[in-house]
């Protein structure tokens, strides 16, 4: 069935009764050419561009849970493409034009909006250093510009402007950067993928991975064993987990990130912003309520809740951005498992196991990649090539080296 304003009509004045299911929900077959772990965004993509683009069959999602459980629908729905190395910035740019064209191509309201974010800089060297990647971007084909202090003012006239410590004195400014409805996003790859035969297997946790001879041969699930050619891994926070089963360490380690959502009010905040002299960020959902995050708790964890100190450490940056924020109530907050990398960059790869293939270390910023994520991973497993926007995110940069450290941190995945 396609979604249309005439569909939506029709229905209207036929009782509503013409609505199918989204998805089929059906059982597991004994084997799949390619199975995808993790119902994630990332593996929902996955699926989605390996039957579209690649025309591949025979494939098959396995979630543990229910799609779209994980951090697809936690996170607070920012996309943009502004960053500087040359590894991550074309693939970046590369996933916001399949933004763009995203709810057409897959025939689902996901809400894209470009709303405008920007990045606050509060000192001489930080508008240096933003302007360093405002140019790395342009260059790289993306949009940004420089506003300064009056610009910015004319934008938000109650921020902290003349904030003893961290003056606002301007912003980087990515217009086509904003927000998606997230869990929007989970449902029209799934939507897309089951059209096209993609097998979407709910509430079935992948407990081995098997192997013959170096080579794959299926996984264990708490639905019984599911035979596979190529096995895709895409399950974000837990990458260890799952990798533990062919004993494979990785660069990644788990924390948990809190989102925050405050009662509804009238409109204030039309874009995203970014405080520079804190960790803090914040948008307004179409609902009016402020969404807004910080840092990431400091201790490892695969819970899916944090602990009161990073509440605090977030209030406090809001409080300092925009003062007035204290007068709102805070109506909820959740958590979810970030896959934090040791340079904060991804890695899509192949691994040593013939047929393995893994996707994950997206730390924060893995929401606003899930379209090249999903398209650069389906890339790998269809032609055994990396896409050209995806040749960095491979696992040997750690040994050879090779980092992808955007904020220059080093090894400090709860730094990045
Ligand atoms: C609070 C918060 C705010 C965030 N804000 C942003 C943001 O504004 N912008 C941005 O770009 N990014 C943001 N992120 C990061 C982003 O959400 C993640 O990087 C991204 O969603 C990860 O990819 P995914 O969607 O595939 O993950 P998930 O949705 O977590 O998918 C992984 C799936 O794998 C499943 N799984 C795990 N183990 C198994 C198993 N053994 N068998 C079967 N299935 C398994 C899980 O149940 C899960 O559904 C945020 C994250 C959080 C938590």
């Amino acid at each position: 069935m396609r979604y249309s304003g005439f569909r939506v009509i029709a229905e209207a004045l036929t009782g509503h009764k013409g609505w199918k299911p989204a998805w089929r929900d059906p059982e597991p077959q004994a084997s799949y050419d390619y199975v995808i772990i993790g119902g994630g965004g990332h593996g929902l993509a996955t699926a989605y561009y390996l039957a579209k683009e690649f025309k591949q069959a025979r494939i098959a999602v396995l979630e543990k849970g229910y799609l779209g459980g994980g951090n697809v629908g936690r996170n607070t729905t920012i996309i943009r493409s502004n960053y500087l190395l040359d590894g991550n910035e074309p693939f970046y740019e590369f996933s916001l034009k399949l933004w763009e064209g995203l709810e057409q191509d897959f025939n689902y309201n996901a809400m894209v909006s470009q709303r405008g974010i920007i990045n606050l800089y509060h000192t001489d060297a930080q508008r240096d250093a933003y302007t360093r990647r405002g140019n790395a971007m342009i260059l790289h084909g993306a949009d940004a510009e420089l506003l300064n202090r009056d610009q910015v003012r004319a934008m938000y006239p109650f921020l902290n402007f003349d904030n003893a410590r961290f003056p606002i004195k301007g912003a980087l400014m990515q217009r086509r950067g904003g927000t998606v409805r997230h869990d929007a996003v989970a449902w029209g790859y799934a939507r897309g993928a089951d059209q096209r035969g993609v097998d979407l297997i709910q509430n079935c946790e992948v407990t081995g991975i098997r192997t013959d001879n170096g080579r794959v041969t299926g996984v264990d699930t708490t639905r019984g064993f599911i035979g596979a050619k190529k096995v895709g891994v895409a399950v974000a926070g837990n990458s260890s987990r799952v990798m533990s089963h062919v004993n494979m360490r990785l660069p990644i380690e788990s924390h948990v990130l809190q989102a925050f959502v405050s009662e509804g009010l009238k409109p204030l905040i039309d874009g995203v912003m970014t405080y520079g002299a804190g960790h803090f960020y914040v948008s307004q959902s179409d609902k009016g309520g402020l969404v807004f995050g910080g840092d990431i708790d400091g201790y490892n964890s695969y819970a899916q809740r944090g602990n009161m100190p990073v509440v605090e450490d977030v209030a406090e940056g809001g409080m300092s951005l925009m003062p007035m924020i204290g007068r709102a109530r805070l109506l909820r907050s959740w958590g979810g498992i970030m896959d934090m990398s040791m340079d904060g960059s991804p890695i899509i790869d192949r691994t040593d196991i013939d047929g393995l293939y893994f996707n994950g270390g997206w730390c924060y910023g893995g929401f606003k990649a899930t379209p090249a994520s999903g398209w650069c991973f389906a890339h790998l497993l269809a032609t055994d090539t990396p896409h050209p926007t995806a040749t960095a995110y491979r696992f040997d940069r750690f040994r050879k080296g090779l980092m992808i450290d955007e904020k220059g941190q080093g090894a400090q995945p709860n730094l990045h």
